[in-house]
């Protein structure tokens, strides 16, 4: 395993998943252009939180980007089951859209329960469309994270993770050859730093990207506070009183109320480099050189017999 492109690191030789953490800033112009990211997270609120920093930035630099849900947020939402998923699916779609995502896929397993699920089919449909959209980079829950409680979080990664690199593999659902797809790993991972505790090794700066990030949980209105914001103007409203903070109008109001008390996390972890919002990754890639060492060897050393 060799790192790959980070701005400023010339002898980019140390394996990509040491111990160290490396600081990742914006790259001038669009240097990921063709390249291919999926974002796959459980609930509406997951990669707004944990990832949409790194999301817009990889589009900005040129990647397209598709996002994955694996569960149907049929708990969240205050409303009946039935209503929780359709106010969860819009709420996703209208986030999947600010955040400049070219496609969504919903897989509606059902919320909490995901540990019984048929974890292989889970993991294939995965595979059909790491093939079928030729991802280069999965953007996901840390398979082996510390801490994590949430049994939708941590098969959702574990999936991620195998059908990462499995994709890559003839013989792991080999009918979708005979579908015309050809094999494709996602060798670039990057894993969120979803509790404490869990593993990083990447500190991305989202400064610039910060707008796009309140863009996005201002979505999360079924789950993730995206309009705590208005709800609290209303409620100061009935008693006669007004933050200044909120602003004038709804819209005013829920993005003052995410960027002033949602983003501590991003702002602590700022702070401790010196960048005023980041998020936390542990970062693997794996793609190899061009040529192996082996390679290299026998083109030198071959004869003619
Ligand atoms: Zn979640």
């Amino acid at each position: 395993m060799y790192r790959h492109g980070i701005p400023g690191l010339a002898a980019a030789a140390a394996p990509a998943d040491s111990a160290e953490v490396v600081v990742v800033k914006d790259e001038r112009g669009q240097p990921h252009r063709g390249k291919v990211f999926a974002a796959v997270h459980a609930h509406l609120d997951d990669v707004p939180y944990y990832a949409s920093g790194l999301c817009a930035k990889l589009i900005r630099e040129g990647y397209t980007g598709y996002i994955v849900r694996t569960s149907n947020d049929e708990k969240y939402g205050g409303r009946s089951t039935a209503q929780n998923i359709l106010s969860n699916e819009e709420d996703h779609f209208r986030m999947a859209a600010a955040l400049g995502f070219k496609d969504v896929f919903d897989f509606y397993y059902q919320n909490h329960d995901m540990d019984g699920i048929s974890y292989i089919d889970l993991r294939g449909r995965l595979i059909l469309i790491f093939r079928m959209l030729k991802v280069d980079t999965i953007i996901s829950f840390n398979p082996w994270g510390h801490g994590e409680e949430d049994p939708d979080h941590w098969v959702t990664g574990r999936a991620v993770e195998e059908g990462s690199w499995m994709a890559g593999m003839p013989n792991d659902f080999h009918e979708h050859m005979e579908a015309g797809l050809q094999p494709h790993a996602a060798s670039e991972r990057y894993y969120f730093c979803a509790r404490p505790g869990q593993a990083f090794n990447r500190v991305v700066d989202i400064g610039s990207h910060i707008d796009k990030k309140v863009d996005a949980i201002v979505e999360c209105k079924s789950q993730g506070n995206g309009n705590r914001g208005s709800l609290v103007r209303a409620q100061l409203a009935r008693q006669g009183k007004r933050l200044p903070l909120l602003g004038n109008d709804d819209r005013s109001a829920d993005r003052a109320y995410v960027r002033q008390f949602l983003l501590e996390n991003d702002r602590e972890c700022g702070k401790r480099h010196k960048l005023e919002f980041a998020e936390r990754f542990y970062y693997i890639d794996q793609r190899g050189p061009a040529k192996s060492k082996a390679d290299e060897y026998i083109e030198k050393n071959a004869v003619r017999i």
